[in-house]
């Protein structure tokens, strides 16, 4: 059975072995870096570096703290994401958010290459065929996932399975485009985007936040979209509250093709060289890529790590789906009544991405709850 390990983000005493650095640190001594990763061994340390407007990512003192951890026993880690919007413009958003090799004590470097190209096409599964995993994520040995849980729109929740899923893959390959990328997961079919105008209210928030440029309004008030330019990642539907944009999607489809991906991605190492730290804690509504972040709608939770990601995601989701609406977010309420505030949210399935990867082989859904407390007095 899989172990997982849990430390509350509740701080008792006012010391540094109650904080939750302090207790990051007690985790990874007690879970044992060196029993997953080799002195001299490169480590990929994968997190999300969010948006220019999404601060609540996975601080870079949690960041620091594994990278230190990592060097303790001899690795060399460095600190890992894929470009999403383009690749100068993304390292800028995370220096912006604290994320920089002086912060967090290692190279902060981008896994696909400035242009996202760099990739190798890795075989996933009925939906995707074949996906095209960053090559840095490809060729390293070992890696250990940092997921700050949160919500999302299509998804219902993201952690672990989605930060590797659309963070281990590119957005685009440079040969069949985003149709072996992470717009493959987005959209089925063409993925062509429809826009109906007599829906749309000229706010211009989708040309704002695409990427590529490929949305441009003609005179003001005529959608021209470029389908060649376009890497289907659906910043712009997301973002679109008048619903006048679509691209063809299934819920349950991207669920599924989120766990396959993840699979791709986990093929590419061997056994018991990847780790798992998902972090329960600004838990906001949406995902990290979007133009802003939310106040959250679950008080903070911790931290919890394992070594099998179904372990891991399924330890979460048990955690959120008995906690208490935080007054004054996206919730809507104020009564303190527990419930699955996420499910609440998006009105999503999400525990079909969990399911499905437990189904492709990926880990399992039984675990046993290991709790630490408080670092030892040093
Ligand atoms: S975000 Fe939606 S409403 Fe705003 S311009 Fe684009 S399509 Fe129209
Ligand atoms: S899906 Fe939308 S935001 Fe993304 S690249 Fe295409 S047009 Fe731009």
């Amino acid at each position: 059975m899989a172990k997982v390990y849990f430390s509350s983000a509740r701080a008792l005493k006012w010391k540094y072995g109650d904080s939750m650095p302090g207790k990051l640190e007690r985790m990874l001594s007690e879970v044992g870096l060196g029993n997953y990763f080799s002195p001299k061994e490169w480590v990929a340390v994968k997190t999300h570096f969010g948006s220019e407007g999404a601060h609540r990512v996975v601080r870079p003192v949690f960041l620091r703290k594994v990278v230190e951890g990592l060097k303790g026993i001899g690795a060399k880690p460095c600190v890992v994401d894929t470009v999403r919007i383009k690749g100068l413009d993304y390292l800028d958003v995370a220096n912006q958010n604290g994320i920089n090799h002086l912060s967090v004590g290692a190279p902060v470097v981008l896994g696909d290459g400035l242009y996202g190209k760099d990739n190798i096409m890795v075989k996933a599964g009925e939906i995707l065929g074949e996906i095209a995993v960053a090559s840095l994520i490809y060729d390293i040995p070992g890696m250990v996932v940092c997921s700050h849980v949160k919500g999302h729109i299509n998804a219902g929740y993201a952690g672990a399975i989605k930060n590797l899923a659309m963070g281990g893959v590119s957005s685009a390959h440079r040969h069949c485009g985003w149709k072996c990328g992470r717009g493959a997961m987005h959209t089925i079919g063409e993925g062509d985007l429809v826009w109906d105008s007599e829906k749309c209210e000229l706010c211009y928030q989708c040309a704002e936040v695409c990427p590529l440029d490929a949305i441009v309004f003609e005179e003001g008030e005529q959608l021209f979209w470029d389908g060649n330019t376009c890497w289907r990642c659906g910043r712009c539907v997301r973002v679109c509250q008048s619903e006048a944009i679509a691209m063809p999607g299934d819920d349950e489809r991207f669920m599924k093709s989120l766990a396959e991906a993840a699979g791709a991605v986990l093929s590419t190492f061997e056994r018991k060289k990847v780790l798992y730290i998902n972090f329960l804690t600004e838990i906001q509504p949406e995902c990290d890529c979007m133009p802003a972040a939310d106040v959250p709608v679950i008080q903070d939770a911790g931290i919890l790590i394992s070594d099998d990601i179904v372990a891991v995601e399924q330890a979460s989701v048990v955690m959120l789906q008995s906690a208490i609406p935080l007054p004054g977010s996206a919730t809507g309420t104020d009564k303190r009544d527990k419930g699955d505030v996420l499910f609440e949210l998006h009105k999503k399935d999400y525990r079909i991405q969990i399911d499905e990867a437990e189904r492709l082989g990926l880990g399992s859904r039984n675990y046993e709850l290991i709790e630490l407390g408080a670092q030892k007095e040093k």
